[in-house]
């Protein structure tokens, strides 16, 4: 059973952090498009168009460090507006470091899950972010939990981490135990201080067979970087444990179009979850 999950960015870019791995961070001057709110009219649209492309998540992505109260406003109003009109989809909200009274304030306008990644280990994460701490990540990752959101955490594979590094989150994971383990692989931007991702194929593939492995009881989304490191061999990652992706574009950077993915997986004789079973 393969699980589709949609993003839409709805507001991007100009983010004070210096995250060395992230576009829209505004330290690096990547060429992307950068806007403060998404109309809800075009979240609206984007949902719709998810549910049709058979995504079972839609996922409100914010730029920036954390949540803000106009922030928590504009955010809320944009889900109440989706599960008006697209009540079959869950909701997922992922807006930076939040506190619990920012995610009870989020579940009640009827967001299901919090999606908040790692990154990185606690101890590489200070290599590549001088801005904030890792241990705020993790935090944010527990109020998640505590306020009753299903918690969505994972981290970037390939910006130079040591295979130590990669144990150590993973383990960070496994205590947090969420229902769904995004993995992305870092995507190189020559304006970015991180330029390369020294991952192959074989290596990525077994990176996620060694995250099922760990954490066997959540689900794996292999998210940013598929088409980037797999191309057309990309069915293979769920030969390798993944039954999750992301349909359509990422943040910052295009997709395959949702129809194309689609047909291979119905092609691979596949089934697409239409319900999300609890997770
Ligand atoms: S805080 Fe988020 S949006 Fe800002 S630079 Fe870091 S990853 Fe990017």
């Amino acid at each position: 059973m393969i699980y589709l999950c949609a993003i839409s960015n709805i507001s991007s870019g100009s983010c004070s952090e210096d995250c060395s791995f992230c576009t829209q961070s505004a330290r690096y001057h990547v060429d992307i498009e950068k806007y403060k709110q998404k109309s809800i009219e075009q979240i609206v649209e984007e949902a719709k168009a998810a549910r049709k492309n058979r995504a079972l998540g839609f996922c409100l992505v914010t730029a920036g460090k954390g949540m803000t109260p106009s922030k928590l406003e504009y955010v809320t109003t944009a889900a109440r507006a989706v599960k008006e009109a697209v009540p079959e989809l869950n909701i997922i909200a992922c807006n930076g470091t939040a506190s619990y009274e920012d995610m009870i304030a989020l579940k009640e306008a009827g967001i299901r899950s919090y999606n908040h990644n790692l990154e990185a280990s606690e101890n590489y994460y200070k290599d590549i972010c001088s801005t904030h701490e890792w241990k705020e990540r993790y935090k944010t990752c527990l109020n998640a939990k505590k306020a009753g959101l299903k918690l969505i955490s994972g981290g970037i594979f390939g910006m130079g981490e040591s295979e130590e590094d990669r144990v150590s989150m993973i383990n960070s994971l496994k205590e947090l135990q969420p229902v769904s383990i995004t993995i992305n692989f870092f995507h190189p931007n020559s304006a970015l201080p991180l330029k390369t991702n020294p991952l192959n194929i074989e290596e990525s593939l077994k990176l996620i067979n060694n995250v099922k492995n760990e954490l066997s009881n959540s689900r794996i989304m292999v998210a940013g970087g598929r088409e980037r490191m797999f191309g057309k061999r990309w069915t293979e990652i769920f030969d390798h444990g993944a039954n999750s992706i992301v349909i359509g574009d990422y943040l910052t950077t295009s997709g395959e179009s949702p129809s194309k993915d689609l047909a291979v997986i119905e092609s691979l004789g596949l089934e697409i979850a239409e319900k999300c079973n609890g997770q």
